[in-house]
């Protein structure tokens, strides 16, 4: 039994992810950083254990990888019988890259120089390639695998006295940009929504996706399975939410960041990313659950 309180963080090797396990273990919880690459997820770790944070611990998670969530389910319960906080970080940008993003951050800074986030946004649409593969794995792993993880932990979150859930979202992922009006107030209708509506919503956007037919059939089109990834995820993050009132479960959008995922694009920091998300999960015990935040805020869905 420990009394500091134990936060387990996925895709915590880099970007957004690694910043929140650090600033969470500044803060004397525990952190299992967990990541699906084995050498990137212990050189993070040593990292964090070289800036003098020695409450990390290195536990390997693919979140697509049910066994493996299985595996890390077993290892908390014995190692701690709870864990208090779940970040759900880790996602892909459900596109190809037309090269290695990490290189094009070399050259990007200049290019950025003075751009709106809109032009950012649409300088970072030149260097992707929206295929039906990656559009498919984006959605395995940012819905599936997440909506996987949190159901695997969810027993061991509803052993902590102050359970949280942080999905980490974005405003891509708001209902508003849906144009199909009956979908749109199904998604809204919380008491009535179920996972089956969302396969099922899923299951006709990657169709869609195949026929060519997202436009005609008022999908976003831009960085679209990244977006629909996220709908998803944000209306089962409220599923859950009432169905376990006793947990805190909210969506935060920590702003737009400078991470592989983004190309470097982005206007702040992974550091300020992780404070935004840090003001969400630590809200004073008993505050809401069920709600969306844009960078610290509540705000619609
Ligand atoms: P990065 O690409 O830097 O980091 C993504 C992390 O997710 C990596 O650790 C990656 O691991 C991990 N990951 C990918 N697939 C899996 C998997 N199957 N199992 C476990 N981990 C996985 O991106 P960001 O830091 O920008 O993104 C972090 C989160 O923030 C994401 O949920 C993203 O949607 C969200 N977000 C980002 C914004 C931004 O502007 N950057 C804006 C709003 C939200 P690996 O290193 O092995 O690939």
């Amino acid at each position: 039994a420990t009394n500091t309180r134990i936060a387990v963080v996925t895709g915590g090797n880099k970007g957004i992810g690694f910043e929140v396990c650090r600033q969470l273990a500044s803060k004397g919880i525990t952190v299992i950083l967990t990541a699906r690459n084995e050498k990137r997820g212990t050189a993070a770790v040593q990292e964090l254990k070289g800036a003098g944070l020695h409450n990390v611990i290195f536990h390997q998670l693919d979140i697509t990888d049910a066994p493996g969530i299985a595996r890390l389910a077993d290892f908390l319960k014995a190692r701690f019988g709870r864990i208090d906080f779940l970040v759900n970080n880790g996602a892909l940008g459900a596109v190809e890259y037309v090269e290695d993003p990490a290189n094009i951050a070399a050259t990007s800074e200049e290019k950025l120089r003075g751009m709106s986030k809109e032009e950012r946004e649409v300088w970072m649409y030149s260097k992707v390639r929206e295929t039906l593969p990656a559009a498919k794995e984006g959605i395995r792993t940012n819905y599936y695998g997440t909506k996987d993880v949190t159901e695997g932990l969810l027993p061991l979150l509803k052993a902590s006295p102050d359970g949280r859930i942080l999905f980490v979202s974005s405003d891509f992922g708001l209902i508003g940009q849906l144009k199909d009006e009956q979908l749109k107030k199904e998604l809204d209708d919380i008491d009535n929504l179920t996972e089956k509506k969302l396969d099922e919503m899923l299951t006709t956007y990657l169709k869609d996706f195949e026929a060519g037919a997202l436009e005609a059939r008022g999908w976003p089109t831009h960085f679209s399975a990244y977006r629909m990834g996220l709908v998803a995820m944000n209306a089962y993050s409220r599923i859950i939410a009432r169905r376990h009132p006793e947990l805190c479960i909210n969506c935060a959008n920590p702003g737009y960041i400078k991470t592989d995922m983004s190309v470097y694009t982005g206007t702040l920091t992974p550091a300020e990313g992780a404070n935004n998300l840090l003001k969400v999960l630590l809200l004073p015990q008993g505050g809401p659950t069920g709600k969306y935040f844009d960078e610290g805020t509540e705000a619609p869905f």
